[in-house]
């Protein structure tokens, strides 16, 4: 197969378009996904924190150390399982003395979230 210079122009016109075109569908999954995990936020704090709190204090391997990555189905936490539900708990606790001091959810995720970085 050969190609004139008109082909090759088409071909790396072709490439960019497309490259464009997968640049912005990546942009608009990221999106969602921020969007996503902001809703999940509103809708579980407490599983918010969990998760935070365990990203944040365990130093185990998450598979064989915690079990943590094992308790996740297709992407679901299971909360019934022991490390989510010792996680959850933990932040339970945190959740509720921050909030009768007078702190709430969505101040203690952002502090949570400096912290992870
Ligand atoms: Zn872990």
């Amino acid at each position: 197969m050969s190609y004139d210079n008109a082909s090759i122009e088409e071909l790396a016109n072709a490439l960019e378009t497309e490259k464009a075109i997968r640049d912005n569908t990546l942009r608009e999954i990221s999106e969602i996904e921020r969007k996503l995990k902001k809703k999940q936020e509103e809708v579980d704090p407490i599983g918010t924190v969990a998760i935070l709190l365990h990203s944040i204090t365990c130093k185990h391997n998450h598979t064989d150390g915690c079990s943590w990555f094992y308790e996740i189905v297709n992407g679901v936490h299971d909360w019934s399982r022991s490390e989510h539900a010792a996680q959850r708990h933990r932040a339970m606790l945190l959740l509720s003395s921050s909030v009768k001091k007078g702190v709430d959810a969505d101040t203690v995720i952002t502090v949570l979230k400096e912290l992870q970085k």
